[in-house]
């Protein structure tokens, strides 16, 4: 399976869809004698003692049986403790199955808020993961909004937490970077450290992918240097192994050094570019533009995308704000469009533009104005036929999966709205 598929399969499965396209069946992973991996779409990680196992990750809900399956055969213990690297759907779905009476669950404190926030929004959240992962029919609330989520951790630690099973040292060290309450995993008998997601193996074996510090389906700010941070703080344990949530395993120090180094000098790089243009007066839109990844990085933008982390991180920092008077109002410049369609003397010469636009290479300005036309006239039919026309060519010239999933949104809309397939 291509890396894209595979990142594809995660995604849709993180969400509770099939897996479409998995080729061959998955078969665990002996990372030494007393480690396990289930190498599903994300990975589902045990740790053998003497004394009991312990589960790290209990992957998507959908793939939990297939995760026990293949870790089965070493599973002949009691789990004594399962550890949550973090609090994201595709992480804590198998908590039940995994489960047993006296487990102990161990994550990082802010894990309640993450999980509390995304039930909180579920109204929010649901309708855009469908539209993103064309999962239909698009499920429809009632939402409950503001109840709390199942908290399933019995232990709850800031910095840092230590255990010992069957004597095995566990060290557990908050991690901050996807989510506020990532945890990394460090075995120092072996050398092994447990990063979940603060490293992603997409698009790997080479090249790999710049990471996702913006989530387009909704996402808190990802902090960048407390990404940066926690990779530092992974590095210096000096790992032999590094043990992701995606993706494959990373042996040896030095090609650990190597892929870590570069994925937080590259994050760094795009920080600092970002900070030193909102400094220099620059709107988020030019610097969209302008900053760019030097090649000597060697990632690609198949995940994670460094414009919509530009605007991550300028946004994060400064809020909505963007100094223009018009934008304090709750008057949107769309309230306006109706006039400019009857200014220009109706919609043929703003779907004409925007065609032209299209034409040229300029297909988000053809999409802007297929906007303002649509603003007045939500069913015209050439409006929509030139939108359809701007989202294909998008479509057809990224190579970024998230972007795929919401253009191939936008495109469905558009048909349905046309009465085309
Ligand atoms: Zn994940």
């Amino acid at each position: 399976m291509s890396r894209i598929a595979g990142v594809a399969l995660f995604l849709c499965l993180a969400i509770g869809m099939p897996a479409q396209d998995r080729q061959e069946p998955p078969k665990v992973v002996k990372i030494n004698d007393s480690v396990f991996m289930a190498p599903l779409g994300a990975n589902v990680y045990l740790v053998k003692t003497p004394a009991g196992n312990v589960v790290i990750d209990t992957g998507i809900a959908d793939q939990a049986p297939e995760a026990r399956k293949l870790l089965g055969a070493e599973n002949q213990a009691a789990v004594k403790y399962i550890i949550l690297t973090h609090g994201h759907a595709d992480h804590i779905g198998g908590i039940d199955l995994w489960k047993e009476p006296g487990t102990q669950i161990i994550a990082q404190r802010n894990y309640v808020e993450l999980v509390n926030y995304v039930s909180r929004l579920e109204g929010f959240f649901v309708p855009r993961n469908a539209a993103a992962f064309n999962r239909t029919p698009v499920p429809v609330g009632p939402w409950a909004g503001n109840f709390g989520a199942k908290i399933d951790p019995t232990v709850l630690f800031d910095e840092t937490y230590k255990f010992s099973l069957g004597g095995v040292e566990f060290e557990l060290f908050s991690t901050p970077g996807e989510t506020p309450d990532h945890l990394t995993v460090w075995l120092p008998a072996s050398k092994i450290a447990f990063i979940g997601d603060n490293y992603n193996g997409f698009g790997e074996p080479e090249p790999m992918s710049f990471p996702n510090l913006f989530a387009l389906r909704g996402t808190k700010p990802r902090w960048a240097l407390d990404w940066v941070r926690s990779i530092d703080k992974v590095l210096a344990l000096k790992p032999e192994i590094v043990l992701s949530g995606h993706g494959d395993p990373i042996v040896g120090n030095a090609e650990i050094t190597r892929k870590l180094t570069r994925y937080r000098d590259a994050i760094q790089y795009v920080h600092d570019e970002t900070v030193k243009g909102m400094n220099a007066g620059k709107d988020v839109f030019t610097l969209m533009q302008e900053i760019k990844l030097p090649a000597k990085f060697d990632l690609t933008e198949s995940f994670g995308k460094v414009s919509w982390t530009v605007r991550g991180i300028y946004d994060g920092y400064a809020g909505w704000y963007d100094m223009k008077p018009s934008n304090m109002y709750d008057s949107p410049a769309s309230s306006v469009y109706p006039d400019l369609v009857r200014l220009a003397g109706g919609p043929e010469p703003l779907v004409r533009l925007a065609l032209e636009k299209i034409e040229a290479g300029k297909p988000v300005e053809g999409l802007h104005l297929t906007d303002v036309v649509l603003a007045s006239d939500r069913n015209n039919r050439a409006a929509l036929d030139a939108r359809l026309k701007a989202l294909e060519y998008l479509r057809e010239h990224t190579e970024n999966y998230l972007e795929s999933g919401f253009l191939d949104y936008g495109i469905r809309a558009a048909k349905e709205k046309l009465g085309v397939k």
